[in-house]
Parts: C-alpha cells; structure tokens; sequence
C-alpha cells in the first residue's frame, strides 16, 4: 500500500511537470517489450527471457535517467488529449504472456524502483504452465495464478488481455478470433472486478479484421510490436514497442531512447522485410478463410 500511494504522489507531481513542460507532439514514446524474467529456457524460448540482473540494470539505468512509466492506457488517454497528461520523460513497460516470473522477480524490481508496467496475460494458461510452447521446447514455465494476478492489480499494475490460447489470430476463422478476444477479456474482468482496456497480438500477428474486432470487443488499445518508437500519432490498435532480448544491452536501450536508432530499431529495410511477410500472411490468412467458408458452405448444402 505504500507503494502505492508513493505512484499517486509521482503521477501528481508528473501531471504538475507535464502542464510546465508538455510534450512535443512529435516526441517519440518509447514502449520496451519484455516476455519471461528468467535465467533458464529451453534453447528455442531463449530470446523471449531476460535475467532478473539484467532487467534490474535496465531500471535502474531508466530510474537515473530521470524516466517515469506510465501504463498503455494512461498513454492512450494522453493521446487524446495531446499528450499533456504525459511526463516530460515517460516510458511505457509491457510484460507478454503472463509468467509466474512477473510476480517474483519483475513485480518487486518494478517496486523498487517505483515504477508500473503493463502486464499482458494469455486467460487459458492461468494457474497452469505454458502448455503452448510445444515448438520452443518450454512447455513447463510455470504461469501466474489468479491469486498473484489479484495482488498484481492491486499493486497498481495495468492486467490486459493478450488473447485466450495464444495463437496467431490473422490465421483464424473470424469466429475464432472473436472468442479469443472476447473471452479473455470477460474472464479478467470477472476475476479482477474491473473495466480491461488493452490487449496485446499474440507474436504481434494481427489484421485490419482482427484489429477491428478488438475495438468492437471494447478495447481501447493494442500493442502489436514493429521494433520502433511509439508516438502521440501511432495507431492506438497497432501501437509500437521495442523488444528487449537477453541480449539487449544498457547502452543499446540508452540508444534507443536518446536518439530513436541503433540496435532495437529495426531498419528501413527491415521494416520493409517485415511489412512484405506480413502482407503475405494476411493474404495466406483470406485464402485460408476463404477456403474454410466454402468447405462450409459445401457441407451445408
Ligand atoms: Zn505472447
């Protein structure tokens, strides 16, 4: 409880400093992405942890640098107003997935430092393990329970939903998609006692369809991933954020705060890369789609 009131007192004397010194429309707000807080994984789910040492070297390195985190919806309400309920430094952290990993190691590191995140969960692996990892090998990591989850909220975490079984929703039947949006968010609404207004893209793959859907659900915000900076004029359903990885270094994440390049940006033609693959799945995803209604509709008659 402490803690908390000590956030109530930073927001106030942040609202104070935003109002002194607003933020420039252009400013490019950073949103780090991190999945597992953890030293062990299998070979294949090795890129999606980082080791306690290393995330508590990032916030200290982010609390020196005079940064205060705000959490996506505190964002995407800044956004609306232009930006002027935003710190003059304001940083935006996001948990995937939902590992037990978030509520003892990340949650007392984020304390410590006086900071809050947003904290995105996979419904279906609640009080379970992730079972869905059968390709990276890492089928045990032991997930958070409804219990930590409660704790988590009341610490002043922001919980979003991040789908129900995480699978790539632009390669699903609509109906499908529907569900895995929708229901995720009724069962932490029903759990937690309150409104759930972001989500997350399981791997980032989503499509203007799926985008829509996650609107119509009521969300008011989505963060896919893009491996860039965010801004007051990102798209609120597709908003930008930046991998950190095992190895991702101090100096790489100062980098990329100070002047918007280096190793976590991805490059033009990189981005471009990326851009063609998706637009190929996309495509690959209507043709599935398509496919499927015909089968359907065959069956029927
Ligand atoms: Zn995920």
């Amino acid at each position: 409880m402490a803690w908390l009131s000590q956030s109530k007192l930073v927001l106030r004397s942040d609202v104070l400093e935003a109002m002194v010194n607003p933020p420039t429309v252009t400013q490019q707000i950073p949103i780090l992405m991190y999945h597992s807080i953890s030293s062990c994984a299998s070979q294949r789910f090795r890129p999606n942890i980082v080791t306690p040492e290393a995330l508590e070297e990032q916030l200290t390195y982010l609390e020196e640098s005079h940064y205060t985190s705000v959490t996506v919806t505190h964002f995407v309400q800044a956004m609306a107003k232009g930006g002027y309920t935003l710190p003059s430094r304001p940083i935006i952290l996001t948990f995937d997935d939902g590992y037990e990993d978030f509520y003892t190691q990340a949650l007392p590191a984020l304390r410590c430092h006086g900071f809050t995140a947003t904290l995105y969960i996979t419904t279906g692996f609640i009080d379970g393990t992730s079972r869905w990892l059968r390709a990276k090998e890492d089928t045990t990591r032991p997930m958070l329970t409804w219990k930590q989850l409660a704790e988590i909220n009341a610490n002043g975490i922001e919980c979003g939903a991040h789908s129900h079984t995480h699978r790539p929703l632009d390669m699903l039947p609509l109906d499908v998609v529907y569900e895995e949006i929708v229901h995720s968010k009724k069962l932490l609404e029903e759990h937690l006692g309150q409104m759930v207004s972001s989500f997350a893209y399981p791997f980032g793959y989503y499509s203007d369809r799926v985008q829509q859907i996650v609107q119509e659900a009521g969300f008011a915000s989505a963060c896919a991933v893009r491996l860039t900076m965010s801004s007051l004029f990102d798209n609120p359903y597709a908003l930008a954020r930046l991998a950190i990885r095992p190895d991702t270094s101090v100096h790489a994440l100062a980098t990329a705060l100070s002047t918007g390049c280096g190793p976590l940006i991805a490059s033009s033609a990189k981005r471009v890369r990326r851009c063609l693959r998706y637009s190929v799945r996309r495509a690959y995803g209507r043709l599935r789609h398509s496919r499927v209604a015909v089968k359907y509709v065959r069956r029927r008659d």
